[in-house]
Parts: C-alpha cells; structure tokens; sequence
C-alpha cells in the first residue's frame, strides 16, 4: 500500500487512527493478563491500515510522538471496560527515547483517562538503545518511578546484547514472533527461545512469547516454562468495543497436565522458582542411593553424583566435559554399544556388569545398569541418563545361598535316609528323588497317596490305619512296611516322621524320612535264628 507523508499527517490531524487490543495470555492458566495496544488507521478509502504502512514515515518525519499521543488517548478513554489487574502495554518508538519528555506525556495521557500506571507497561525495542544509552536510562528511571513496568520488545531481533539487559532494569522480555513461528519446526529455533525463557528465569524477567498461533506452540512454550503468550491463539488485535467481550472469554487452554488446581497454598513444583527446582533436583541427585550420571551426545559427562564418581575413585569435578571412554576405559567397551543405542532413543534397563576392581588388591563389583535417552521438548535426543545400582552385595549374598543349598543337597543325596514332607492329612507333598530311583514311581505318581502303590499287599491296609491313627494323635510316626524296590526285590523300610506345627499348636506340615532296614532286618532274622 503507498501512502505518503501528507496523508499521515491527515491521519493525525483528522484524528483517524485508532488503538487495537490484542490480548496477552497467561500459559499456565489460560487466564487473560492484559493487552498490548497496537496502532491501526480507518483510512476513509483504503479501511484498516497496517502500522507497517505509516510507522516508520511518522518516525522519519518526527510525527511519531503526536501518533502515540492520539493512540494513547484513546486507549486510555476506553480503559474503564479494563478490569484489574489486567494490564495494558503500550509501544514506544525509538525515535521516542530522544524525548526526555516521554514519561510525562504518558503519565499526563494515563491520569486523563484514569488508568493506574502501575497496570501500564512500556514496550522498547534493543534498537532504541543503540549510542543513546545514558538518555534512555534517564527516561526509564522516571518511568519506573511513575510505576510503570517496562518491556523489552522482539529480543533477539535486533542489536540483541547482554549488556543492555545488563544496563536498563527490564521487567518484561518479549520473545520474537519470527522464533516462535519455527520453533515446533525448527531446531535452531527451539533452541534460541528455550534459551531466552532460560535467560528470563535467570534474570527474574517475565518472558512473552509473540505470534503464538498454534496450540503444538503454546504446549511447547509451557513445556519450557514461558510465562505469557500472546498471539492469534489467544485473539488478534481488536477494537476497544471489542474489549468486554474479550475479557470475558474463558481461559484459553489448560492442559490437563499442567493444571494448578489445589487450594492448599501450596506452592507446586511448576511455579516454584527454575532455581529452587534446581536445587531439589540437586538434592535427589546428589542423595540418591544409586549411581547417576548424564551424559550428552558425545558420549561427555554433563553431570554425575557423588556415589557414581565415588564407585570410579575420582572426584566429580574430573568427569564433568570428560569423555567416559576417556575416564573408564576398562567399562566403556562393554557399556558402550547400550549407550548407542540409547542414543538412538532405546531405553534399556536391568543390564548386568561385572566391573573389575580399580586396584589389584580388592575385589571386583556387580552393577546393574539403566540406560535411559533424554529428549528435549521436541522429542530429540539430546543425551543418555545412566543408572548404575551396586548389587555385589547381593549378588554374594545370592551365590552363597546357592553355594549352602548345594552343600545341604549333597548332604541330603549321601544320607541313606531319604526325606520326605506330608500335608496334616497324610497326603505326601514331596519326597526325595531317591524314592523315586529306589521304586520307579515318578515324583508325581508319588503324590498324595500315590506312594503307598509299591507296598507289599500284606503292609498296605495295615500301615494306612496305622499312619492315620498317628495323624490324628499328632505324635510321632514310626512304621515298618516292605516296598518292591526296582533291582532288588522287596525290602523293608522303616518310616518316621514329626508334626510341624504353627504357634496355635495346629500340625500343618509332617516332615520325616523313610530308612532301608532290609540289613538290619536280615541280621536281626539271622541272631534270632541262631539264638533259636
Ligand atoms: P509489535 O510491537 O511486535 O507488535 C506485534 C505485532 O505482531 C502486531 O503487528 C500484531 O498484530 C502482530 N501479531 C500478533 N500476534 C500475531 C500472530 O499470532 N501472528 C502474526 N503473524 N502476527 C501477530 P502490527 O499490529 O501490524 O504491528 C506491527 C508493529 O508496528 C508492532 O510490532 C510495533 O513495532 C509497531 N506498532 C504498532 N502500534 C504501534 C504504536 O502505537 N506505536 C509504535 N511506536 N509502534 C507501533
Ligand atoms: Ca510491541
Ligand atoms: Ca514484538
């Protein structure tokens, strides 16, 4: 569109420019905060024109001020439809912080119209800051004073240096929207406002991100902790009779995942300080009782703890930038392959390793190993979180259990007793392999009562009675019968066995063991006959 001078003038002159209103969000809440004011001109042909058409003549031609003045006005008059606490920001041109008289025309404006300044903010961008530093910290000394808050505009986009931070007290830092446009397809992006949301945080600024359109921004914005949005999710630029409506609008997105509810008082961990957050995590890392440590994609110690740094024998200052190849080469080329592959995004857990001990002297250890990728806020690995659980004590522990059983079971196999376990009605529950070798019954076949079939017919009636009457009086059991043993025909044994009882006195459990006497049978037979 080609206007010229003299029609901006008319536009001025004629009183045809008019405020919009766009509305600011806050990300947690989806409640409104405020809105930013943005020049629009009722051109009588052309409608509405944009501010690109006529901002920059009305700076080059010193008309800039008279604009803000007629701007300002009219949005200050319409401010009584503007309940508190929200807020209204208003934009100042560079040109403008020449003017040390800035401060009282906006207080003068504010006072006309009744709006509070401490409900105002004034938007500057880096390039008015640019070889007049010392004028505009004059001009914002008297707008803090007035109580007004101050933003500063589409940082990153211009002469964007720290020092300017450093120099103006800034309460407000608005991200550009040409990021935040990107950042859901672009990494550099996501990257550069992930690391203004970082440096807001740091510096106890409140970080807007503009031109919000889509919801996949404003999830990924809250994911990184922005404070407010502001863009065409959220509402474009609207007249003031427009106002009431918009303030009455229901919060705009509360992901269920984020919400505040909870009336305790509590402060919760998403509105806690970044530092705080910090600090906990620190304290979980550092008091874990298991070995952590993170690593990025070049396989360099970001962080470790104290227990993981204690089990290598180095302090945890000499890991940090170090290459783990670097700093445990006898591990690295058995973990190495799990961290690839958790570098390609593969969570593995429960990997056993045998860590060889670091001096000659002393033992080795088991450790148990997690490797966990670490995604950022777009689902790219960014680096590989390790856990590593010390379990030789375990493992010793497991090794001697299996070690005594082996022991106990070799006792059990040379004992010529063989033992067996009944439940409190006789029915046999287990009894030694050697049964089994000695009568050919399979261990199942001997279950229940399914032993007694290899008795001798003449025993079989006699030992049940028998057997069930000791049952019921709980003593001990002590019976003689003959069983057909596979190789050696029939042979007498002799049975015995105690209760087991629970602290009741109930017998839940028989334990006992079954004895070959067919020797001492026959040598008894023999002294008996030779006696006779
Ligand atoms: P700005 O201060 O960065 O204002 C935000 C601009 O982004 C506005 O453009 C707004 O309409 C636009 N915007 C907001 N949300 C979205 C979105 O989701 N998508 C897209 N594509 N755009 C969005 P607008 O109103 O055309 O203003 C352009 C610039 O003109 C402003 O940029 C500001 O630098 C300047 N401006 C506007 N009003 C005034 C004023 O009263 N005084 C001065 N000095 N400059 C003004
Ligand atoms: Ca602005
Ligand atoms: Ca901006």
């Amino acid at each position: 569109m080609l206007v010229d001078l003299i029609d901006v003038r008319r536009a001025i002159d004629n009183d045809e420019l008019e405020p919009c209103f766009q509305p600011v969000v806050e990300l947690h809440t989806g409640l409104l905060a405020g809105f930013e004011v943005l020049a629009r001109w009722k051109h009588p042909q052309h409608g509405l024109v944009l501010p690109e058409n006529f901002i920059s003549l009305a700076e080059e031609n010193g008309m800039i001020g008279l604009l803000m003045q007629r701007i300002l006005r009219k949005a200050f008059l319409s401010t009584p439809v503007l309940p508190a606490p929200l807020e209204l920001s208003v934009n100042v041109s560079p040109a403008q912080l020449h003017d040390l008289s800035l401060p009282s025309q906006i207080s003068k404006l504010a006072e006309e119209g009744g709006f509070p300044l401490e409900r105002l903010s004034v938007e500057i961008t880096e390039s008015g800051l640019i070889n007049n530093l010392e004028r505009v910290k004059k001009i914002v000394r008297k707008l803090k004073n007035m109580g007004c808050k101050l933003d500063l505009d589409d940082f990153g986009t211009g002469y964007s240096s720290l020092r300017y931070l450093q120099a103006i007290p800034f309460d407000v830092l608005k991200i550009d929207r040409s990021f935040v446009i990107s950042m859901t397809d672009k990494r550099e992006s996501r990257k550069i406002v992930a690391a203004i949301i970082g440096l807001g945080h740091s510096l106890d600024l409140i970080t807007v991100a503009e031109g919000v359109e889509t919801e996949e921004q404003a999830e990924m914005l809250l994911r990184l902790d922005c404070k407010m949005g502001q863009g065409w999710l959220y509402g474009r630029p609207l007249p003031a009779g427009r106002i009431p409506q918009m303030v009455e609008t229901e919060p705009w997105m509360r992901p269920a995942s984020y919400s505040m509810d909870g009336n305790d008082g509590t402060v919760s961990s998403l509105e806690a300080l970044p530092a705080q957050r910090l600090s906990q995590l620190q304290a979980i890392y550092d008091g874990a009782p298991v070995g952590l440590c993170f690593l990025d994609c070049n396989l360099r110690y970001v962080s470790i703890n104290q227990r993981l740094a204690d089990m290598s024998g180095a302090p945890v200052a000499a890991y940090l930038g170090r290459k783990v190849e670097e700093m445990v080469p006898q591990v690295f080329p058995a973990v190495e392959q799990y961290l690839r592959r958790a570098l390609k995004g593969e969570a593995i857990h429960g990997v056993e390793f045998f860590r060889p001990a670091n001096d000659p002297g002393e033992r080795g250890a088991t450790n148990l190993l997690s490797y966990q990728p670490a995604l950022d806020e777009a689902g790219e690995v960014i680096g590989v979180s390790v856990v590593v659980t010390d379990i030789t004590e375990r493992k010793r522990a497991e090794d001697a259990l299996r070690e005594s059983e082996e022991h106990l079971r070799r006792m059990v196999d040379l004992n010529p007793e063989i033992p067996w376990a009944m439940d409190s009605e006789g029915n046999n529950l287990d009894v030694n392999s050697r049964w089994a070798e000695l009568t050919g019954l399979t261990k199942e076949q001997t279950h229940n009562l399914g032993w007694l079939a290899v008795l001798h017919p003449e025993d079989a009636e006699g030992t049940m009675k028998k057997l069930r009457e000791e049952l019921r009086a709980g003593k001990p059991i002590d019976i003689e019968y003959r069983v057909k043993s596979v190789d050696r025909g029939w042979r007498w044994m002799r049975l015995r066995g105690t209760p087991s009882t629970e602290s009741s006195g109930k017998i839940v459990r028989w334990y006992g063991s079954v004895e070959d006497i067919e020797d001492r049978k026959r040598m008894e037979e023999a002294l008996r006959k030779n006696r006779a």
